[in-house]
């Protein structure tokens, strides 16, 4: 495919790489490939940064730190430069969209959906941090006593694949709102698109060093990053399992972590048998070719809808449109790499042997290259692996139930605690529901709604409950002392 000359121009960098202090770092040392997932090809290449350059980005970043041009500014003057690099990833959409649907086979539309709300992201932080007082009177009659808030210092963030432009927002655009230097070390598969985003945010005027980006492999660059003594805060995205290991890392250094870790979410329908519920899941569970958090993967209905909710269901996935996302028409893209595939495949054929039995599974898309597949339905034994492992690609485990207390049970039965959705012509009787299902976050009639100021969260192996999109994130990048005189 003919890609655009700003792409073209961007990825031929021979210098892609970390960025430190506001331009790429050229060091020796290997390349990592991009590997377009739509046709299995590299398309573009970049190097990693070893433990030393991690070392130089987070020395860079304390040193941003100290010299306070950035920690120093008003909220409103750092509000103006967040609004300029929103501003400026829209007026470059087209460019930054493309990069990422190369990187991650999503397709257009959601690329732009993504740069959308990391846009929103932005401007809902800086609003934020103009509108917070620095300083909260504590009513007191022994003293006068207040709280004092001041940007934290250098904060890792490490983020995963699946949203790139969306994750980097969520943590950057409250990290900087709040005044801090930020050490970003995103996805060995997905990194580009966060570099591009650095470049632009230094033409939006965030001073040098303000902004590092330290790409490179999980356990060697991710690894380095979580152990760094100098960090005052750490935000890690990822799986449950590096997430403890990050967690670990952070822990003897003392440094606060914050974890947005995996889930396998249920959609709890009690009484709609609606096209607009099964056109819902279906689109949620298609978005991203599946690979998405907080989809609702296990779908829960009652017993009396179930077996045409199925139908209707085969029939709606069997119609999504798979295919490269150069085609307009495309609404599903392929998976984002050949180890996902085969884990993909892996767990549903390990699901069947287990005494599932599929529902719809037409398998690969033939005649195709890249790392497609076809969305599966599978139902069985509630101890089934699909129905308590979070797969990532475009599969769904139905349990029916007959009763609230049972599809409750059902939900529980996960050890993630994400987000679950909860379907019913009566949205008080879903809301109550709601209530009782341990997660960190309900949708009612909805999925995978995220909007900046609503909190996103999850608890048990989802996380430790600070979560993203809320105002308490600002807060969360922020050290607070209490200042008592009498
Ligand atoms: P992953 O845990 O394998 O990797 C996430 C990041 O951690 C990557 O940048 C990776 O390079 C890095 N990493 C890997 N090993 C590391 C180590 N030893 N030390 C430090 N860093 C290391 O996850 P993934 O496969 O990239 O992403 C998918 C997971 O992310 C899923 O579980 C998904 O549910 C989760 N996720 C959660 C949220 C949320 O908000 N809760 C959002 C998106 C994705």
């Amino acid at each position: 495919m003919q890609q655009a000359a700003a792409v073209r121009e961007f990825l031929s960098e021979g210098s892609l790489g970390p960025w430190i202090d506001g331009r790429f770092v050229v060091h020796g040392g290997d390349w990592i490939e991009c590997v377009d997932p739509g046709t299995g090809e590299p398309f573009a290449r970049f190097r990693p940064a070893d433990g030393k350059v991690v070392n130089q980005g987070v020395e860079t970043a304390a040193k941003a730190f100290r010299k306070r041009p950035w920690a120093r500014a008003s909220p409103a003057e750092r509000a103006r430069v967040l609004r300029r690099l929103a501003e400026l990833a829209g007026t470059h959409r087209k460019t930054l969209a493309e990069i990422e649907c190369l990187d991650t086979g999503r397709t257009l539309a959601q690329a732009l959906a993504d740069i959308a709300h990391f846009a929103q992201t932005l401007a809902y932080y800086a609003d934020l941090a103009e509108r917070s007082p620095q300083r909260i009177p504590i009513e007191s009659e022994a003293a006068k006593a207040y709280t004092f808030d001041a940007p934290a210092g250098v904060c890792g963030v490490i983020i995963p694949w699946n949203f790139p432009i969306v994750l980097l927002g969520w943590n950057i655009a409250p990290a900087l709102a709040a005044g801090n230097a930020v050490v970003v070390k995103p996805a060995e598969e997905a990194s580009l698109s966060s570099l591009y985003i650095a470049r632009l945010a230094a033409e939006a005027g965030l001073p040098a060093g303000v902004l590092n980006i330290v790409p490179g492999e999980g356990e060697t660059t991710g690894a380095a990053l979580a152990a760094h003594p100098c960090l005052a805060r750490m935000s890690f995205t990822g799986s449950t399992e590096v997430g403890r290991s990050v967690a670990a890392a952070c822990g003897r250094n003392l440094v606060p972590t914050k974890l947005e870790l995996g889930g396998k979410g249920a959609a709890v329908v009690l009484d709609i048998d609606g096209p607009a519920t099964v056109k819902a899941l279906v689109r949620a569970l298609t978005m991203n070719a599946g690979q998405v958090c907080c989809t609702a993967t296990r779908w829960i209905i009652h017993r009396s809808l179930f077996d045409a909710f199925v139908e209707q269901a085969r029939e709606r996935l069997r119609a999504v449109r798979i295919g490269y996302w150069s085609d307009l028409k495309t609404r599903m893209g392929p998976l984002i790499s050949q180890r996902q595939r085969d884990r993909v495949l892996s767990l549903i054929s390990q699901s069947l042997d287990d005494g599932a039995t599929a529902l719809l599974w037409d398998g690969l898309l033939e005649g195709q290259p890249g790392f497609f597949v076809r969305p599966a339905l599978l139902t069985g034994p509630a101890e089934n692996i699909a129905a308590n492992e979070e797969i990532f690609g475009p599969v769904a485990y139905l349990l029916p139930f007959d009763s609230e207390d049972e599809a409750v049970d059902l939900v529980h039965r996960s050890d993630y605690g994400l987000a679950n959705s909860v379907w019913s012509s009566d949205a008080d009787k879903a809301t109550a529901l709601g209530e009782r299902l341990e997660c960190g976050t309900v949708w009612i009639n909805t999925q995978n709604f995220l909007m900046p100021g609503i909190p996103y969260l999850g608890i048990r192996n989802s996380g430790n409950g600070g979560g993203s999109l809320g105002a308490n994130v600002l807060s969360e990048y922020m050290r607070r002392t209490s200042i008592t005189r009498l």
